[in-house]
């Protein structure tokens, strides 16, 4: 199915409760056969504004990092484990999550990146181990069962918390660049 297709069929979807406060579904933003693929938490304000994700300040710091590994925002896909904003952008729960997976599987499953970048620990709890710690978990490669490599990183927006997160995500980018790298030499 098209990203067009999934994009469509999404729309009015009341699968969980996030549904009734949301201004847009913010589906995801990108290159439909990008190699590389950014998976966030969900929406904040500006991104339901928008209907666009991290295109606020943690998208902003995202959009640098993006810059400085020498990857092209356009090239890769970026989305998030759930599609609508959580009330005062609290952590989705993990009923929630559930209800908006097959979504993201969807994505995952026509887009078929090599690469993907689990941004923060929603992202890396609701797909790789409920009980998995970021601050663990980050920077290590992690290999799905069809061969996609997965690097869990810290979210952009835990570095506008915490500006001591700034080295190990570039360290992480750093790794994640030079695998990108290998890749579009390949192709
Ligand atoms: S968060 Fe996902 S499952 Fe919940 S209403 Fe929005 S699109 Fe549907």
């Amino acid at each position: 199915m098209s990203l067009e297709l999934i994009e469509k069929e999404i729309q009015g979807c009341t699968n969980c409760g996030l549904a009734a406060g949301r201004t847009n579904i913010v589906f995801g933003v990108g290159n439909p056969k990008a190699k590389l693929m950014l998976i966030g938490e969900g929406p904040g304000k500006d991104e339901d504004l928008q209907g666009i994700p991290f295109v606020g300040a943690a998208g902003q710091l995202l959009d640098k990092i993006l810059e400085a590994a020498e990857i092209k925002r356009q090239d890769v896909y970026i989305a998030n484990i759930v599609k609508c904003r959580p009330p005062n952008n609290r952590v989705p729960s993990r009923k929630e999550a559930k209800a908006c997976l097959p979504w993201l599987w969807q994505q995952l499953e026509t887009i078929r990146p090599q690469i993907v970048v689990l941004l923060g620990s929603t992202a890396l709890q609701n797909l790789i181990k409920p009980d998995a710690k970021i601050t663990q978990m980050r920077g290590q490669w992690l290999e799905s069962k069809s061969g996609i490599k997965i690097m869990p990183t810290y979210h952009p927006a835990a570095l506008l918390r915490d500006p001591r997160r700034k080295k190990p995500v570039w360290e992480d980018f750093q790794q994640v660049r030079d695998e990108y790298k290998k890749l579009m030499n390949e192709s």
